[in-house]
């Protein structure tokens, strides 16, 4: 099973707020497992997730480091590589298929300025594409690339709705049993 955590450094609870549940909304949908963050402790952010799950299933986790260097080499020692994804890093294109090669793979994105400690602490530097733009999309990119778009037909299991696709209007239909 492919598992695939995100790290986002240095959340600002007012700043970001939006951004980094937009993060964590992302990871979620596109097949990653959780999400850990750093800078400024927000329980509005977690709670938000929560109810996320709690109304459309799955179990993505929302979870406050104290210090990133830390938990990167505990990752490290769990066989996880580490992958920085930034506009300055080796084009997604060129690596890609290396990286498919992995099954535990963390993703670290930024929000403001990323210290330096982090370009080289990864196993991997890598750009979506080398053009400023934003850690939800470089999230969203990468997934996407890497799972080759199956993760779009993820089945999340518990939750209370689900959604029959539809090609006019919204059909929402209410689980029974969390199935
Ligand atoms: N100039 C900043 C920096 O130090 O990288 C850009 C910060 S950007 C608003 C926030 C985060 O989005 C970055 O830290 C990075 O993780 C991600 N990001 C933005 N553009 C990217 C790109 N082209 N490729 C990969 N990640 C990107």
């Amino acid at each position: 099973m492919r598992r695939i955590w995100i790290l986002r450094l240095n959340h600002r609870r007012e700043r970001d707020k939006r951004l980094t549940t937009h993060v964590a909304l992302t990871a979620r949908a596109l097949g990653a497992e959780g999400m850990v963050y750093s800078g400024d402790i927000d329980t509005t952010l977690e709670d938000k997730i929560e109810d996320v799950n709690r109304r459309w299933g799955g179990d993505f986790k929302v979870e406050y480091i104290k210090d990133p260097v830390k938990w990167i080499n505990l990752m490290k020692m769990n066989g996880f590589k580490i992958i920085h994804l930034t506009m300055y890093g080796v084009n997604i294109n060129d690596i890609i298929s290396e990286l498919r090669k992995y099954d535990k793979l963390v993703l670290i994105v930024g929000s403001e300025k990323v210290e330096k400690i982090y370009f080289e602490i990864s196993d991997y530097n890598v750009a979506i594409g080398n053009q400023p733009h934003s850690e939800v999309a470089a999230i969203a990119v990468f997934l996407d690339r890497y799972f080759r778009g199956r993760e779009l037909r993820k089945k999340f299991v518990g939750g209370e709705y689900y959604i029959i696709p539809s090609e006019r209007g919204k059909i929402v239909k209410k689980k029974v049993n969390g199935l």
